[in-house]
């Protein structure tokens, strides 16, 4: 299954963008900054960085068009997961998510969320490269330069901060508004509210090439690939948006590439998923440039064998988003041969099944999976069969199972409320939209549903209680919110 389900971007940013000099007004205004107050020289505790989190990912979900492909968040996951195990001072869980957006970039932010752009596929060359960038985000959390930045904004009060903060957030993530409005947005605050300090990217780099090479990756990869930016920075019209974010100075460079060179080198080979990642982040995300995805399919084809299976994997892609469906499944056939349980081939070959309205052949396909039931890419894409080929109690059945064990995924949200449509069951099916509603930060629109589904049930039911209690708990979160908001 892949992004079929993205909505549309909502363009809140650009009110929230011209209203910035309202927001200053407005939170001066205010004496009262109960928890995140500053003045007293009190850090931000874990549990309002984790808040704060929480509340800007909602609006980021909400405002940017993030990808929700199941695989290459999984994969992104797994290799972010795998560096963070072996940084130190971690104290908050950390989320990798993607971005559809063709620059390098990527960004950090309270709560351990990490986005990257799609785009960034383009320009690493190999896994210790993305590795890298993954790793220098890391480490900004872990030595939370958010959190002391804000500290440092004296006789700024930190709701204005919080404020600006988010407007960038969004602007860094949202390709429609692109480097004017985000020069715009850092001339009119001061300067390096969020673009890090030297100090800060110095301190990134030089613990993140740590931990770089303790998850088993090539630290060479750091350098070589600020090398490259520098490089983009001094030959293109335009430099790469993530320098705007993370300043490159010369000394930054060297310094990467002294440390990298006082390391012990050993060969490492980009894992199959990286390669499979990257032809299906640049195939059906972005703007699928063929030129550039040409040059790269035909480089793999003569490649070794893991590029040749990763350059033909890209080619099924290639087909299938071009709906030549035939062509699609002749070419992924040889893979799936070989490798009949393989997520990545799955997913793509019932998404051709689908195409073809042989819904039933994707379910017979995925059910014989030995593993079906504990992977969730595959559980995922099982529920999406059922729903398409009109079994809608059996995609309800697993999809409530899967929005149990990942309340946080909207791909779950978006088929249970289908499941339950097609089912008639019209509470439930509001209920499912508002999760979705909740995790875009619309709470006052979930809750109203919720309002709706209790009153239309049974007076005393489960449901009922259920629905109840929800609303409660998304009334709970408003309330926390509620120093984040604006107006
Ligand atoms: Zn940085």
């Amino acid at each position: 299954m892949s992004n079929r389900l993205g909505k549309t971007v909502i363009p809140i940013l650009v009110g929230t963008l011209l209203a910035s000099g309202a927001i200053t007004a407005y939170a001066a205004s205010q004496d009262l900054l109960p928890d995140i107050g500053t003045t007293a020289g009190s850090t931000l505790s874990i549990n309002q960085e984790l808040a704060m989190g929480d509340f800007y990912l909602r609006k980021l979900r909400a405002g940017a068009p993030l990808i929700n492909d199941p695989l290459l968040l999984n994969y992104i996951n797994q290799l972010g997961d795998r560096l963070v195990q072996s940084a130190n001072s971690v104290r908050t869980p950390f989320h990798f998510f993607l971005v559809n957006n063709d620059e390098i970039n990527a960004f950090a932010f309270f709560g351990g969320n990490v986005v990257i752009h799609s785009g960034l596929f383009r320009y690493v060359e190999n896994e210790s490269e993305l590795a890298s960038v993954l790793a220098h985000e890391i480490s900004h959390v872990t030595q939370r330069h958010l959190a002391r930045a804000m500290e440092s904004q004296k006789n700024s009060a930190p709701l204005t901060w919080a404020g600006t903060f988010g407007s960038i957030l969004l602007a860094m993530a949202n390709p429609q508004l692109g480097m004017a409005a985000l020069s715009g947005t850092l001339a009119g605050t001061q300067q390096g509210i969020i673009s890090f300090t030297q100090a800060n990217e110095q301190e990134a780099d030089r613990i993140g090439i740590q931990v770089l090479q303790r998850a088993g990756f090539n630290p060479q990869a750091m350098p070589d690939f600020l090398q490259r930016l520098a490089d983009m920075s001094r030959y293109a019209t335009k430099p790469p948006e993530m320098l705007l974010t993370h300043p490159l100075p010369e000394s930054r460079l060297a310094d990467a590439r002294n440390r990298a060179n006082q390391m012990r080198v050993t060969p490492v080979h980009s894992s199959q998923d990286f390669l499979f990642a990257r032809v299906r982040a640049l195939g059906m995300y972005g703007s699928q440039d063929n030129p550039f995805n040409e040059v790269l399919l035909n480089r793999w084809a003569k490649g070794n064998i893991r590029q040749q299976q990763a350059a033909r994997y890209g080619r099924a892609i290639q087909a299938y988003q071009a709906k030549k469906y035939d062509d699609a499944r002749n070419t992924l056939q040889p893979l799936l041969k070989k490798s009949p349980d393989n997520p990545w081939f799955l997913d793509l070959i019932t998404d051709i099944d689908i195409g073809q309205q042989r819904a039933a052949q994707a379910i017979s396909r995925l059910q014989k999976v030995p593993d079906v039931q504990d992977n969730p890419v595959l559980q995922i894409n099982l529920a999406n069969a059922y729903v398409e080929d009109h079994q809608a109690a059996a995609a309800s059945k697993i999809l409530r199972r899967y929005t149990y064990a990942h309340p946080n995924d909207p791909n779950g949200w978006d088929l249970l409320a289908q499941a339950y449509a097609a089912q008639g069951l019209n509470n439930e099916e509001m209920a499912a939209h508002a999760e979705n509603l909740a995790l875009d930060g619309e709470l006052d629109q979930a809750i109203s549903l919720l309002s709706s589904a209790s009153s239309h049930s049974k007076l005393g039911s489960l449901e009922q209680a259920r629905y109840d209690a929800r609303i409660d708990q998304l009334r709970a979160l408003q309330q926390r919110f509620r120093k984040y908001e604006k107006s």
